[in-house]
């Protein structure tokens, strides 16, 4: 079955979280119990999307491309092998392409039918990706969408959105910020977020760096 076709609108019930955890937990020690899930597999996979899957990678991807140009080519080049070149892989990261910001150009990502996302390198998707509004407006009025997010850009600024499908994924290689020439690898990684990869938001300024 794909993504797209496991999405459906359900109607929603008014469930508090304790319930939702306890209906989890019931399941799973079901599934555990008549033997169609291993409890270890199941932990292993919590544990990689908790804690080693997240935008982090996407991050150490992006700091890589601002500081070494042979990379950045083989990263717009092919972002699949690029990104998996750095130990990044796996579902949902099958088919990467990398957009770049420049001056002229800025690039957003949607997925207009559901929520398809590129988990290898951002993890899971926040909540307002997968909202109906986001994905309407992305694609009708970008620079409304972007301008509620808080990146005003210039009238000659050419937004560029593009529909993240469950055959290729998206991610926003951001304008390295100015002043940051002298950074750390590690210090670059940290101005980079969820949401500039996205292409909601601009990569952190040099001066809010803690
Ligand atoms: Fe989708």
């Amino acid at each position: 079955m794909s993504e797209h076709e496991g999405e459906r609108e359900y109607p929603h019930h008014h469930d508090g979280p304790c319930d939702i955890e306890q209906r989890v937990k019931s399941l799973e020690n079901l599934l555990i119990e008549k033997g169609l899930v291993d409890a270890a597999a199941m932990d292993e996979l919590v544990d990689t999307y908790e804690n080693r899957v997240g935008p982090r990678n996407g991050a150490q991807v992006v700091a890589r491309a601002w500081t070494d140009p042979q990379y950045k080519q083989r990263l717009l080049a092919d972002a699949t092998s690029a990104i998996r070149e750095m130990g990044y892989a796996g579902r949902q990261g099958e088919h990467m392409r990398v957009v770049e910001n420049t001056e002229q150009v800025h690039n957003m990502v949607v997925c207009t039918l559901c929520s398809c996302y590129p988990w290898p390198v951002l993890g899971l998707p926040p909540t307002w990706y997968k909202a109906s509004s986001y994905r309407a407006r992305a694609v009708r009025k970008p620079h409304v969408a972007l301008a509620e997010f808080g990146v005003i850009l210039g009238r000659d600024v050419e937004v560029r959105v593009w529909d993240s499908t469950a055959e290729i994924r998206y991610l926003v290689l951001p304008k390295r910020p100015r002043g940051s020439e002298n950074l750390s690898a590690e210090q670059l990684a940290r101005l980079v977020t969820r949401d500039c990869m996205i292409g909601v938001a601009l990569a952190m300024p040099v001066a809010d760096l803690k």
